[in-house]
């Protein structure tokens, strides 16, 4: 079920997420929802308050982009995520643009670290611990950032506001 995404100034947005004490068939449900809304906007990844529900689940689906356009597309990897949280992280950081569901019409420049390992329960309820790097770092610290009530636009050193034929190719919303 494709469910609407909250946008700002919605006041979930700002709230820190409650941690999910049991995954069961419900919490499943929802992340199941959350990853057929993020495919539906289309995004690369979701947190729950951005559809309303504060509570701590995150869904990232990540594709290897090639350089080349016409390039076979790799097949993409889907997190689907309880309670995640990141226990380490590199010392350098890399600037990128990220842009927001819930902030249609904007993109900014974020300084987020290189690497990240992220600890969390994946959605059977099992353990998980994810190494990323690179953009795929950067959709975790982007979402779990949304857990915490914060925006890429408390980090962005520069916005850009995006004219429509570049809503479609460049920006990469999370
Ligand atoms: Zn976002």
């Amino acid at each position: 079920m494709i469910l609407p995404v909250r946008t700002i100034p919605d006041p979930v947005l700002r709230q820190k997420a409650r941690n999910v004490s049991r995954v069961t068939d419900k919490t499943r449900e929802l992340l199941q929802n959350m990853v057929e809304t993020m495919r539906d906007e289309p995004g690369v990844g979701l947190a729950a308050p951005q559809v309303g529900i504060s509570e701590r689940l995150i869904v990232v689906e990540y594709t290897e982009e090639s350089e080349d356009s016409g390039a076979a597309k790799k097949p993409s990897r889907l997190y689907q995520l309880v309670n995640p949280e990141i226990v380490r992280h590199s010392r350098d950081t890399v600037e990128g643009n990220e842009g927001c569901l819930s902030i249609p019409g904007y993109l900014g420049t974020v300084d987020r670290y290189r690497q990240v390992t992220i600890k969390g329960l994946n959605q059977y309820g099992d353990p998980v611990r994810i190494k990323a790097s690179d953009w795929l770092a950067r959709v975790f610290q982007h979402e779990i950032d949304h857990l915490d009530g914060v925006l890429y636009i408390d980090r962005a050193s520069e916005m850009f506001e995006l004219v429509e034929e570049q809503e479609e190719t460049e920006a990469v919303q999370a």
